[in-house]
């Protein structure tokens, strides 16, 4: 029999396994009326579980909306999950009082979508680098003035940045100012939530192979999130497809571009062009559009729009199992 990924399976205990997610829910409650009432939920995360082993990039895609952006945030517990299990180097975080969570957090870090808007405009540089230490009574002045200048040329500007702003920069070189501030604490996990998205395709790639290259310098985790198949495709050694706040597939990245398993990421793969002309790949248009996360549809949550759907997919909702060594795929017949 298959193993199945859920919370009933309990938590591996694989040395190799850095950070193991567990029936992660979040549910956004929607208030209204004259008291404002919660009407509804809308259900961002319904029940997502992976793990991530130590010194890998983990890829998570998928629509926007499909909640990748706040499992990477509820894993850091920046957005408090509303039940399930992070564990993160064999503590489940979810249970941790504030001030345990704090200090974890040296550990933890998170790179911003946004390299404009997530640099305070009023800091310099050498500030906002210099901040988690500070945060977390790391070193005396002289000393973090060094590690910032250090951080800045690890990234690949220069130590006279120190004292300039944050407008002074181009994108790149925001997101590298991003990358240091991440840096600072010598985590262990990165959380990179769609880190070169906003920036053009040409610097994209420079950002991209800076954090490759930290990764190998300082034996870094990711949890690598972007809507960019190809993104994902350069960076990650795994990839997790989301739909509607469910994980529906999880393999090893070359296994999961070239056999997906699932109707979705067929579907979704299926739009990448493959640069062999001799090869053809037929594109899969979905009917329809995503349904609402406020009222998922029952069984299978992408049943509405699969091709293949049966009548016990809109009853039974498919576990994620493992179809092959380390290809996980939730669908019944899959
Ligand atoms: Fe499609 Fe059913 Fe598989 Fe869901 S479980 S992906 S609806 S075939």
């Amino acid at each position: 029999m298959s193993a199945v990924l859920d919370q009933s399976a309990g938590i591996q205990t694989d040395p190799d396994v850095i950070l193991s997610v567990r029936d992660l829910t979040k549910y956004f409650p929607i208030t209204g009326g004259l008291f404002s009432r919660t009407v509804g939920h809308v259900k961002a995360l319904d029940g997502v579980s992976f793990d991530v082993k130590k010194g890998e990039t983990l890829g998570l895609v998928g629509e926007s909306g499909c909640g990748k952006t706040t499992t990477g945030r509820a894993v850091l517990r920046l957005i408090e999950p509303t039940s399930g299990q992070v564990i993160f180097e064999g503590r489940d975080i979810v249970k941790l009082p504030k001030s345990e969570m704090r200090a974890l957090r040296r550990e933890m870090q998170i790179v911003f979508q946004d390299p404009f808007g997530s640099l305070n405009p009023r800091m310099s540089v050498g500030e906002i680098i210099e901040e988690p230490l500070i945060i977390h009574h790391i070193g005396d002045s002289q000393s973090r003035q060094n590690r910032v200048r250090e951080l800045l040329e690890v990234v690949g500007l220069a130590a006279y940045h120190i004292r300039r702003y944050p407008h002074e920069f181009s994108g790149g070189q925001r997101q590298r100012i991003g990358i240091a501030r991440a840096l600072a604490l010598n985590p262990k996990l990165v959380v990179a939530d769609e880190p070169v998205s906003a920036l053009d395709v040409s610097i994209q790639s420079q950002i991209l192979n800076l954090m490759e290259d930290l990764q190998r310098e300082f034996g870094l985790t990711y949890l690598f999130i972007a809507h960019g198949l190809n993104v994902i495709r350069h960076i990650a050694e795994r990839v997790g497809v989301m739909y509607l706040g469910v994980i529906m597939e999880i393999a090893d990245s070359d296994a999961i571009y070239k056999h997906p398993l699932h109707p979705y990421t067929e579907a979704l793969f299926s739009a990448i062009p493959i640069p062999n002309p001799a090869l053809r790949r037929e594109r899969i248009i979905l009917q329809g559009d995503v349904p609402s996360p406020v009222n998922p549809p029952s069984g299978c949550r992408f049943h509405t729009r699969c091709p293949i759907a049966q009548e016990q997919c809109k009853v039974e909702r498919p576990p994620l199992k493992e179809s092959a060594p380390g290809h996980w795929v939730a669908c019944h017949f899959r």
